[in-house]
């Protein structure tokens, strides 16, 4: 749904590549999944037949220098080599670019089935020996308790063990030799850990002791535990599930775990090197660095993240690097284009651009538009207002 309207704003911009996407698309419910190979090889022919682009195969580093005259885009991605690294940071006055990153995946909390969820701590949540059921229920439904508490999701057998089958069966990200050493030594990944035998996750991340299920007064055979994970208390991420899972399979996977089974995934677990500039100082709406406006980011290396949000942020880029190259040649109305913070496009790349002390990567989210005027109850109508305002503004722009 999220990048859903990101896609929609980008098809309604023609981009090429949500262009090759849809041709490519394989069936995976409402998300768009494309055939990998098939896309690159389009892409790749859609590049080298434009006989305006020259394709050189090597490591870019002297960007600098190509800056006194040309336009750059610099658009490298997590994995960004190390003697352009050192170039970026001389660029930037940054000492520290890329990082290891080993995160869990964060759901929404109103997405969270708690017809089966419970809140409470280990050991506080638990039926008391000298306590009846009444006294119990009373005292881990307490209003400030719930506040202060992780969010608890209970298995029975099968529930898990069908859920461990499919962990250790799904598709994983594959790892560069240099990030499995930095990361495993440091944590595990939930997949990992799950293949050591059927029992390790229940006797670790997933161990159910100190907690009694409402619903049957008894402890469950495994749970999961969800931590708070901003201050409003919107979020939550899944405990000790750093994980390489592929996206989709993440979504799969985790959704078959009770209670997430409608779960809104608003950020997938990562583990692997990352690479950002402070984009929130650095760069400007139109993702051109304030400092050298020769050059624009583009990409996860602004600190935007997944695929749809790396095209919106190069779509952006380019469209300014060449109004930036007309005005170059004297054109006029060579003015920048941005925006409305009111479409996801405006927003992710006001989201970038703008200070903050804990800037973190992010994705495309209705979280990051500015609020309705009016309230919404109803998730699925106010995500369908958010989006119907934020087309029509995009409709302006192309007008
Ligand atoms: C392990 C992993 C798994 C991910 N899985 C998903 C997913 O399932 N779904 C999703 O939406 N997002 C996923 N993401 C996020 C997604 O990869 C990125 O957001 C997106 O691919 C970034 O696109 P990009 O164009 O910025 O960089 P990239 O796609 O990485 O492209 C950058 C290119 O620049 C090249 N390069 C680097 N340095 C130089 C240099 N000095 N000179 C010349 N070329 C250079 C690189 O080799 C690379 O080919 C994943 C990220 C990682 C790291």
């Amino acid at each position: 749904m999220h990048a859903g309207l990101l896609k929609e704003e980008l098809r309604k911009l023609d981009s090429l590549l949500i262009k090759i996407a849809d041709e490519t698309k394989v069936p995976a419910g409402q998300a768009l999944a494309v055939d990998r190979e098939v896309f690159s090889k389009k892409v790749t022919k859609a590049i080298e037949e434009n006989s305006l682009i020259e394709i050189i195969h090597k490591e870019v580093t002297n960007i600098e220098e190509i800056a006194k005259e040309g336009i750059v885009i610099i658009a490298t991605g997590p994995l960004t080599s190390d003697g352009l690294i050192k170039k970026i940071q001389k660029i930037t006055s940054q000492d520290k670019l890329y990082f290891y990153d080993a995160a869990a995946p964060i759901v929404t909390k109103n997405s969270i089935n708690f017809d089966i969820a419970f809140y409470g701590n280990r050991y506080d949540q638990e039926k008391k020996k000298e306590e009846s059921i009444e006294e119990w229920k009373k005292r881990v439904n307490n209003d400030k308790l719930q506040e202060q508490s992780y969010i608890n999701l209970p298995m029975n057998k099968e529930e898990y063990e069908n859920f461990c089958k499919e962990l250790v069966n799904a598709q994983v990200v594959t790892l560069h030799e240099f990030e499995k050493k930095e990361i495993f030594e440091g944590c595990m990944p939930i997949e990992v850990m799950a293949k050591r035998g059927l029992d390790t996750l229940r006797f670790g991340p997933l161990k159910p002791v100190g907690f009694d299920d409402p619903r049957t007064a008894k402890r469950p055979y495994a749970l999961v535990q969800l931590r708070q994970d901003d201050k409003q208390g919107a979020l939550y991420n899944l405990v000790g599930f750093q994980t390489n899972l592929k996206f989709g399979e993440q979504k799969r996977v985790f959704s078959m775990i009770p209670g997430l089974e409608n779960a809104d995934f608003i950020k997938y677990g990562v583990m692997h090197r990352n690479t950002y500039i402070n984009s929130s100082v650095l760069l400007d709406e139109t993702y051109n660095l304030k400092s050298n406006t020769n050059i624009f980011f583009a990409g996860q290396i602004t600190g935007v993240e997944g695929y749809v949000e790396s095209i919106s942020s190069g779509l952006v880029a380019a469209i300014n690097a060449s109004q930036k190259f007309k005005q170059k040649l004297g054109f006029k109305d060579t003015n920048k284009i941005t925006f409305s913070e009111k479409t996801m496009i405006g927003a992710l790349a006001k989201y970038i651009s703008t200070e903050n002390k804990h800037f973190q990567p992010m994705n495309a989210n209705f979280g990051i538009l500015p609020e309705l005027e009016e309230k919404i109850k109803d998730k699925k109508e106010k995500y369908k207002k958010l989006s119907n305002i934020s087309l029509s503004y995009l409709e302006k722009v192309i007008n």
